[in-house]
């Protein structure tokens, strides 16, 4: 559905959020447009009227007939063991402004069922040791056809120690209550000294260049500029002219020449001669370009737009690059004179209301890349975050520009800093899209792509000019549109037009350069607005069977989690804005498929974490007990408890400061992981259930078949995603042998599985009859 609204022209990416039965955002539509979406299928809301988390227990449901759980077939000794079950996939518990919350989810495996549809009823205790209560009945959660499991937010106000699930099929669980970013350490904002808060408002591109440049100017022995090779558009239009209403007798005129270059000093005019039996013909006099319209033998005007345009285009003297009737018109009416020359126009000085003092440079533009790091010769892992893919997302640009004074302005007085500085190479884009970004400022505050246009004559004319643009997130390689993922659109017209081919764009292609050039660059996070959500892979699927892309090894997975557990803590320091855990995790499980977008490229090709970032977004208001959304530019100094530029640019830094450290603690990291089979070796009767831990986030490839474990042995796996590792039935004596690799690539006991070592791990679970 999210597909078929953009595609129809609708604008309705960022800010969406996943309901039980749907997507939820934000469009600014007229009453026509409102009845085109209805026809659609689509539900229209009132003004702010949004869907809510019930935070009523509802009593549940009874469950019909416990059933026993019939002990599976086993073909083989070493099997799944949690097959046919209810699971408990995320029990957390956060508190924000004073209020606790509890979020959870949970799957059945009968979850796809369709008639009747399973359900799923939660309860929760009070706290150890008491009773479950509180039945509520879990939302399904169903997505591009497919079940991905059951979930509720829901208020509490004591913690719960655990959570009971029941299904409507009998199946029962149990799960224990986990912290969500609660008791988090305190943010480098704390420390003595500390400087922090720099940024005084909004910054438009040649703001955020201008300091970057200063910056290195100023700390020579820690910063420098990266230039971009790729130039890009440029804020510069061809200067256009729709000449003669939007009928069949209308031409759509561009001029050859950039519109501050002296296109928009052309005109054009159509003129009647006196007499009879007359040609048509163009006279060109300095810029002014007069179209003589041709009359037949009775005196009358005989020129169609398609003759006038054709005339225009091979007759201006060079003026006039492309002249075509009104959109998908023929151009079969005949042209009529107009009153005066029409002069063409690039648009760009028609500023907007509240648009910045000042010019804007025109012509092609060069991105400077801010790198800030004591060692900047590749021995440090590199970090690079992108900020401002979308022009009209204004936060991540001041949020990117405050974590870089915070290191040039601390790296000198305080202990964490200088760690930060001295092991890691970062890499700051503070805007990637500088020239959609000033058509944002100064023309039109929603834009989001950029300004290359690549529509064909139906949509080229000047009315369709905040339409054009490629979306920069959707021009990556992996699970591209291009190649039948979904989410990207083919039309040039649409909020996520993914461009005429992959990195057909130099903003996209500069990335991939940088990437390429400086290849310690380990860490990405790819920064937009307002969603209040923490992505990674994966990001995209076919929507047909809803294949994602490659889901990262339960280690990366682990990494990833555990990351984004430390980062939103930090982001919560501020002044307790709580990103849930609904929204945090592989982009296309927690919000929608978006095909081609930067990070599964970084991370597939290049092996690097890469998160996306949605700053600002929903945030807990006590005052009316509800979570209240955010917007692209909000107040700069606007409610500092809820929506404000200024109070969002403070705490997300804070957690891009936290992706440094863990940056920085990656390249130390040497330690090694350690893992254990649960519980473990040893003498069991009829059959055991295990499963691997490690010590930290790692990944395990082990064997059962006395094989030695090497890197293509089977990797140990979640049941299913966002789930722990898969729980194996052993019904046979089975010698298992494996090893752990953590996310820095330590390998357990720095066995490798390249060599002919022996040192891997083995245990043998013996099972008597
Ligand atoms: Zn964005």
């Amino acid at each position: 559905m999210l597909d078929k609204v953009v595609a129809a022209g609708y604008d309705v990416d960022h800010g969406l959020t996943r309901v039980p039965d749907g997507i939820e955002g934000e469009a600014h539509v007229d009453a026509g447009q409102i009845a085109e979406l209805k026809a659609m299928g689509v539900r229209i809301l009132g003004e702010n009227e949004r869907f809510t988390w019930s935070d009523v227990a509802d009593g549940g449901f009874r469950a019909a007939g416990a059933r026993a759980a019939q002990p599976l077939a086993q073909p083989a000794q070493v099997t799944e063991a949690n097959a046919a079950t209810v699971r408990v996939v995320r029990a957390d518990w956060f508190t924000t402004k004073g209020q606790g919350f509890l979020y959870v989810e949970a799957r059945t495996t009968e979850g796809g069922q369709a008639n009747p549809i399973v359900l799923m009823q939660l309860e929760n205790d009070s706290g150890v040791g008491t009773p479950f209560g509180s039945a509520r009945t879990m939302s399904r959660f169903v997505d591009s056809g497919q079940y991905m499991f059951h979930r509720n937010l829901f208020k509490l106000d004591a913690r719960p120690d655990q959570i009971r699930v029941t299904s409507s099929t009998g199946g029962v669980t149990t799960g224990k209550v986990s912290n969500w970013l609660e008791g988090a350490p305190p943010p480098l904002t704390d420390n003595p000294g500390y400087r922090s808060d720099f940024i005084d408002g909004y910054k438009h591109p040649q703001q955020l260049f201008s300091r970057a440049e200063e910056i290195a100017r100023q700390y020579p022995d820690i910063a420098e500029i990266v230039y971009l090779p790729h130039k890009t558009n440029g804020y510069q239009r061809k200067a256009q002219a729709t000449i003669g209403g939007t009928g069949q007798a209308a031409v759509v005129v561009s001029s050859a020449a950039w519109g501050h270059e002296g296109g928009n000093d052309v005109t054009v005019e159509f003129v009647e001669r006196p007499g009879a039996s007359l040609p048509l013909g163009v006279d060109v006099s300095g810029k002014a370009v007069r179209v003589l319209l041709a009359k037949d033998a009775n005196g009358a005007l005989a020129s169609t737009a398609a003759q006038v345009a054709a005339a225009l285009e091979t007759q201006s003297q060079g003026l006039v690059d492309r002249a075509h009737p009104y959109r998908s018109n023929a151009g079969t009416g005949l042209v009529v004179p107009t009153s005066a020359p029409v002069a063409l126009s690039d648009f760009l000085d028609q500023k907007r209301v509240g648009a910045p003092e000042g010019e804007v440079p025109r012509g092609e533009a060069t991105i400077p890349v801010l790198r800030i790091g004591k060692h900047r010769d590749g021995r440090n892992p590199g970090v690079l975050i992108q900020a401002q893919d979308h022009a009209r997302e204004w936060v991540p640009a001041t949020t990117t520009l405050e974590t870089a004074e915070r290191l040039v302005h601390n790296y000198k007085t305080d202990q964490e800093t200088k760690k930060i500085v001295q092991n890691t190479d970062i890499f700051l884009v503070l805007s990637n899209n500088p020239d959609g970004a000033n058509y944002s400022f100064y023309n039109y505050a929603s834009q989001r792509k950029n300004l290359t246009n690549h529509c064909e004559d139906a949509n080229a004319d000047p009315d369709r000019r905040n339409s054009w643009g490629v979306d920069l997130n959707r021009n990556y390689r992996v699970g591209s549109g291009h190649d039948g993922y979904a989410g990207g659109s083919t039309v040039c017209t649409s909020g996520t037009y993914q461009g005429p081919e992959k990195l057909s764009e130099p903003e996209s292609k500069n990335i991939v350069w940088l990437v390429e050039k400086y290849s310690n660059i380990k860490f990405m996070m790819s920064v937009h607005s307002n969603g209040g959500q923490l992505f990674w892979q994966p990001g995209a699927y076919i929507a047909d069977g809803r294949v994602t892309t490659p889901r990262p090894p339960l280690g990366d997975e682990a990494f990833y989690w555990q990351s984004a557990g430390r980062i939103l803590s930090q982001v919560k320091a501020y002044r307790e804005t709580v990103v849930t855990p609904e929204n945090v995790g592989g982009s296309s499980d927690v919000l929608y498929s978006s095909a081609g977008n930067v990070r599964e490229d970084m991370y597939h090709t290049y092996g690097i974490y890469s998160f996306g970032w949605e700053v600002g977004g929903s945030i807990y208001n006590p005052a009316t007990g509800n979570w209240q959304g955010g917007s692209f530019q909000p107040a700069w100094e606007g409610n500092p408890a809820l929506v404000s530029g200024h109070s969002e640019t403070m705490e997300y830094a804070n957690g891009i400061m936290e992706m440094f450290r863990i940056a920085a603690e990656w390249g130390k990291d040497k330690k090694k992981p350690t893992s254990e089979l649960v519980p473990g070796g040893g003498r069991y009767t009829g059959s055991v259930d295990v499963r691997f831990e490690t010590s930290e986030p790692a990944t395990i490839y082990y064997t059962t078949d006395g094989s030695r474990p090497t890197l293509q042995s089977p990797r140990y796996q979640a049941t299913e995603f966002r789930e722990p590792g898969q729980v194996f039935r052993v019904t046979g004596t089975t010698t298992f042998r494996w090893f752990s690799v953590d996310a820095s690539g330590n390998v357990e006991k720095g066995y490798d599985p390249e060599k002919n070592g022996r040192n891997y791990r083995s245990a043998t679970v013996t099972i008597v009859k």
